[in-house]
């Protein structure tokens, strides 16, 4: 499974008005919020760390850096529930947008 297709991309992007999460800037790349680390991958799965609750489109490696969720053990946990209830549930994962930036909120980190 390719888990970077151009639609996918486009569709981040979008649901974003094509800015950067971070500073507002026209946005070209995007961040993982929980880092996209072997370790992590092997114990969240590759479905939710390419998961598009874990990715925000941003403008620079700069705002790219400031995305990482780093040590908040807490928020990652919450974030991989929300993430792995979206994927078994199938639903529009746009529709939960909010719901992330307030659980990235609550653990005092900023998008
Ligand atoms: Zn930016």
């Amino acid at each position: 499974m390719d888990f970077y297709t151009m639609e996918k991309m486009e569709q981040i992007h979008k649901a974003y008005f094509y800015q950067c999460a971070k500073c507002g800037e026209p946005s070209n790349q995007l961040a993982h919020i929980i880092p996209k680390r072997k370790t992590r991958i092997k114990k969240y799965s590759k479905d939710v760390i390419h998961h598009p609750l874990n990715l925000v489109p941003v403008c620079s490696l700069k705002c790219n850096d400031s995305c990482d969720i780093g040590q908040s053990v807490q928020a990652e946990r919450f974030l991989v529930d929300l993430i792995n209830y979206v994927i078994e549930s199938k639903e529009d994962w746009r529709d939960f947008i909010e719901e992330r930036d307030a659980i990235i909120q609550f653990e005092g980190l900023n998008l």
